[in-house]
């Protein structure tokens, strides 16, 4: 699907989104484990080779957002960034908490063989990175052309938003706080990683009809 000139939401990576924006040759996340064949070949059909892809930047480290990093690093000869705070877990440094330890188990993501923090030299400077921990900890949304990629903030079904159940969210206070600060950044439209985009004039009544007491 086309969202605006040169991105691209890929249909293809099953429960999450992977966005492809094409003038920054960069992959934002990468889906459920095993659907990397799948996403090069929806690449392909849009005339994007593998080699074109220069980087992957993840928005953070649970596993449909990562579950063809290193698949998708060998073949395309990426650079793979992450929020630093997210690198142990993406790295198998450390366990993820609670009960994403069983589904890392369960699903077995491949770590990539070499990931920067989102910050280092080569990362893309057109777009623009915004910490937002609560999800997890090196939770990241990336801002470009006017299109905020919000990874898992919250999801979008249909015309409503929905909260992330608590479980699956490290810290819900820092959560909260980091959706408050949305309305700073200067976005037209939002893409969750699950569900549809939604325009800001949209997302930000809705923001403040779930969390606005506890901003
Ligand atoms: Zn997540």
């Amino acid at each position: 699907m086309n969202i605006t000139e040169g991105v691209y939401s890929l249909d293809c990576a099953g429960y999450g989104h992977v966005f492809y924006l094409e003038d920054e040759q960069a992959l934002i996340d990468t889906g459920l484990p095993n659907k990397g064949n799948r996403i090069l070949q929806e690449l392909s059909c849009l005339g994007i080779k593998p080699e074109d892809i220069r980087r992957i930047l993840l928005t953070h480290h649970d596993v449909d957002h990562a579950g063809n990093v290193r698949f998708l690093e060998e073949k395309t000869g990426a650079e793979v960034f992450i929020g630093k705070e997210d690198l142990p877990y993406l790295m198998n440094q450390a366990a993820r908490p609670g009960i994403k330890k069983y589904l890392q188990k369960f699903l077995h993501v491949v770590p990539p063989k070499y990931c920067k923090p989102l910050e280092a030299p080569g990362n893309s400077v057109a777009i623009q990175m915004y910490h937002t921990p609560g999800h997890t900890p090196g939770h990241h949304v990336f801002l470009y052309g006017g299109v905020l990629f919000a990874g898992d903030l919250f999801r979008i079904e249909g015309t409503h938003i929905k909260k992330i159940p608590s479980r699956m969210n490290w810290n819900g206070e820092l959560l909260a706080n980091s959706i408050s600060l949305l309305k700073k950044i200067p976005f037209t439209l939002v893409c969750p990683s699950h569900g549809n985009p939604m325009t800001r004039e949209k997302l930000l009544p809705l923001i403040e009809q779930l969390w606005g007491n506890q901003s």
